[in-house]
C-alpha cells in the first residue's frame, strides 16, 4: 500500500500518519519526489483501515499495490534506487561494466586479468569460485583460496569484487572477502538463499532464472528486499526457449520491462546468454542502447585453455574495443560510462 500525499504536505502531518502507521507495527519507506512525497508501508496491512488514513490531513490519495511483488514495484518507489558496489553507483545516469573471467583459476591469472579489465575501463572484477557447473565432472571452482585471489587482485587494480555464492552456509565467508554477492540464475528460487540474503548489509547481483517469468524474478528480488536487504542489482542473462544457435535467448526485453514495472538497477550479461565470444559483443552493444544500467562480461586472456566458459570470454583487446564503442551508444541515449 502506498499513501500519496499532498504537494507541500506539512511534516506535522506527516508525523500523525507516521504514528498510527508505527502504532500497527508497519514500517514506512518514504519516497521523496521532486513534487510528490509518497510513504510505502511495508509490513501486514490487513489491520489498516483506509478510510481512516484518507481522512488525515495531508493524504492525496491511498492505492494498494497490484503487483505481487511489493516493495520492489515502482509503484511502491517511484525513483530509481541506485546500488552501489564499492564505490560504483549502478542505477544512475552512467553505466558501469563488470568484467573478468568466468572462474578464479589460479593467482596469476586473476591479478593479470583484474589489471588488464581495469585499464580498459572496467568498474567491478569479476570471478568465480565456487562454481555451478552443470556436469559434475568439470571444474567446480577453487573455493575459498578462490576468493582470496580474487580479492587480492581487485585490491591491486583498485576495483570492487563481485562473485557467486551458491549457499547460506558460505555468506559469512563471502562476506569477508567480496564487495557485492552474486546469485546465479540457478539459485535464483533458492527461497532460503535469498532470505538468508536479504539480512546482510552488501549488494546482490540476482540473476534471471533461465525459465523465470520477470514477475518470477522480481519476487526473488522481493525474498531479499523484505529481509531488510534493499541493495538489489537484476541482472538479465538469457532464458531458455526453443532456440539452439545460442547457449540461451538473451530477453532484451526485460530491460525496458523491469525498468517499467521497477526501480531495482538492472544489468545485461551477454557471455552466459550467448555462448560464443563473436556474439557477444553486438548484445553488449544493444542492451546499453535498450536502457540497461551496466554490463556484465566475460574476459580472459587464453579461453583456449580457460577452465570454464572460454567460447563465450571476450579477448582482451575486444573488451576494449567493446568499452570504446559502450562510451559512444551510452552517449547517444544521454548516459555515459562512469569516469574510473
Ligand atoms: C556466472 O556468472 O558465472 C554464471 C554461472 O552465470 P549464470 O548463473 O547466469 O549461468
Ligand atoms: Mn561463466
Amino acid at each position: 500500500m502506498i499513501i500519496v500525499l499532498n504537494p507541500h504536505v506539512k511534516e506535522e502531518h506527516i508525523e500523525r500518519i507516521s504514528d498510527y502507521l508505527h502504532k500497527l507495527n508497519l514500517k514506512i519507506h518514504t519516497s521523496q519526489g521532486e513534487e510528490q512525497t509518497i510513504l510505502g508501508v511495508i509490513g501486514d496491512i490487513s489491520c489498516v483501515d483506509i478510510e481512516k488514513i484518507k481522512g488525515f490531513e495531508g493524504v492525496n490519495k491511498v492505492i494498494r499495490i497490484s503487483e505481487s511483488y511489493k516493495q520492489c514495484s515502482r509503484t511502491f518507489n517511484p525513483t530509481d534506487t541506485i546500488v552501489s558496489i564499492g564505490n560504483v553507483p549502478f542505477g544512475g545516469k552512467d553505466i558501469a561494466i563488470i568484467a573478468g573471467p568466468c572462474s578464479v583459476e589460479n593467482e596469476k591469472m586473476i591479478h593479470k586479468l583484474a589489471m588488464e579489465v581495469k585499464r580498459y575501463g572496467a568498474h567491478v572484477l569479476r570471478g568465480g569460485a565456487f562454481k555451478p557447473r552443470s556436469s559434475p565432472y568439470t571444474f567446480q571452482g577453487l573455493g575459498e583460496t578462490g576468493l582470496k585471489y580474487l580479492r587480492d587482485a581487485a585490491f591491486s587494480a583498485g576495483i570492487p569484487s563481485v562473485s557467486e555464492i551458491m549457499t547460506i552456509g558460505d555468506i559469512d565467508l563471502f562476506y569477508n572477502y567480496v564487495d557485492a554477492l552474486q546469485v546465479g540464475a540457478r539459485n535464483m528460487q533458492n527461497y532460503s538463499l535469498l532470505k538468508a540474503l536479504g539480512t546482510i548489509d552488501k549488494p546482490i547481483i540476482l540473476k534471471r532464472g533461465m525459465s523465470a517469468t520477470i514477475e518470477e524474478w522480481l519476487n526473488a528480488a522481493e525474498y531479499i528486499v523484505t529481509g531488510g536487504n534493499q541493495r538489489v542489482i537484476l541482472c538479465e542473462r538469457g532464458i531458455r526457449t526453443y532456440e539452439t544457435s545460442t547457449r540461451f535467448t538473451l530477453d532484451l526485453s526485460s530491460v525496458p520491462v523491469i525498468k517499467k514495472l521497477s526501480h531495482l538497477p538492472i544489468i545485461v550479461d551477454p557471455s552466459h546468454a550467448m555462448g560464443n565470444r563473436d556474439l557477444v559483443i553486438s548484445m553488449a552493444r544493444a542492451a546499453v542502447a535498450a536502457g540497461a544500467d551496466g554490463i556484465m562480461v566475460e574476459v580472459h586472456d587464453d579461453p583456449n585453455n580457460a577452465l570454464s566458459d572460454g567460447p563465450q570470454s571476450l579477448y582482451p583487446k575486444q573488451f576494449n574495443q567493446l568499452m570504446k564503442e559502450l562510451h559512444i551508444i551510452s552517449q547517444v541515449i544521454g548516459r555515459g560510462v562512469i569516469k574510473q
